[in-house]
């Protein structure tokens, strides 16, 4: 029961990531961009003139990442608007890519995808495509907060949590660095999965936006893929955390670490040693916290693990 007990505590430290999903004032916009697309009415795919949007499935599971394809001869500039959020697109291979990621605070439903184009003679080009997110069912548990865990999640601590993330993840590289399938960042059990939602004392709060490794103190972790250091520092509650951006908006970050191996600004390959599991920050029990950001979505990094959306 204690192991048990201590992962529960230690999933808390995902609260940061988050609370910026949880904005009232966002939420609202998101749902009215959903409830104002359904009113369209428009088939599954579609093109106009010379432009044509294309995803890699009509269907997909919150905490999935899609691809979204731009094609059409000579476009000269475009943009993507997924459920009233703009998707920043980028070149791959002379074509124009977008992520659309998704996570449990992804309103189940239909989203309306609309691209906006102009090609090389200035004729405004304009094409859609819906995409239906199902309800990843990932479940509730009951977790008690300890006093010293309530004094870490201080509204000062957690302010600077989210100051000191947001700052890591404010930049990308607009080229995509990774490559092949992702690594798994330690070798050891899944002790906590994805998407699991915490009630306390009666209350629905956080989601995990991650996944848990249980893994002695010590054991090396690894980067996932080929990136670039944007975080390599302590915070209040993910305790020594090292972030990385993979380009075009993907980033990922391991938390809770006993020691750190690598420096901001540093470009690391998949594989490379990052640091060392530990128990530090928001934890009670060594484990690693390991998250995955897609533009503005918490996804499920264990699907990158298998079949990443760009391979
Ligand atoms: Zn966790």
């Amino acid at each position: 029961m204690g192991v048990v007990r201590r992962r529960r505590a230690a999933d808390r430290s995902t609260l940061p990531v988050g609370i910026a999903w949880r904005n009232p004032a966002r939420g609202l916009r998101w749902l009215a961009a959903l409830v104002a697309c359904l009113c369209f009415g428009s088939p599954a795919a579609a093109a106009a003139g010379r432009v044509a949007l294309a995803l890699e499935g009509p269907e997909i599971t919150q905490g999935e990442t899609v691809a979204v394809t731009v094609s059409g001869p000579g476009i000269a500039s475009a943009r993507l608007v997924a459920g009233g959020r703009e998707i920043p697109l980028y070149r791959v291979s002379g074509r124009l890519v977008g992520l659309l990621g998704t996570d449990p605070l992804t309103r189940p439903g239909s989203v309306h995808l609309v691209l906006t184009a102009v090609d090389e003679a200035g004729r405004r080009l304009t094409a859609a495509a819906r995409l239906r997110v199902r309800d990843g069912r990932f479940g509730a548990r009951n977790v008690t907060l300890s006093p010293d865990t309530m004094r870490l999640l201080s509204p000062q601590k957690v302010a600077e949590e989210r100051r000191r993330f947001a700052e890591a993840v404010r930049r990308t590289s607009a080229r995509r660095l990774w490559q092949g399938p992702f690594l798994h960042p330690v070798a050891g059990a899944l002790s906590s999965g994805y998407g699991v939602r915490s009630i306390y004392s009666g209350r629905p709060g956080g989601y995990h936006l991650g996944v848990d490794y249980a893994a002695d103190d010590g054991t090396p972790v690894r980067a996932a893929n080929r990136g670039r250091v944007t975080l390599a520092d302590r915070l209040p509650l993910s305790g020594n955390i090292v972030v990385i951006d993979h380009g075009m908006g993907v980033f990922t970050s391991y938390h809770h670490m006993s020691s750190l191996a690598v420096r901001e600004g540093q470009e690391v390959a998949r594989g490379d040693l990052l640091g060392h599991v530990g128990s530090t920050g928001l934890s009670t029990g060594p484990h690693l916290h390991w998250a995955m950001l897609v533009g503005q979505a918490r996804v499920n990094p264990l699907h990158w693990t298998r079949r990443p959306p760009l391979p």
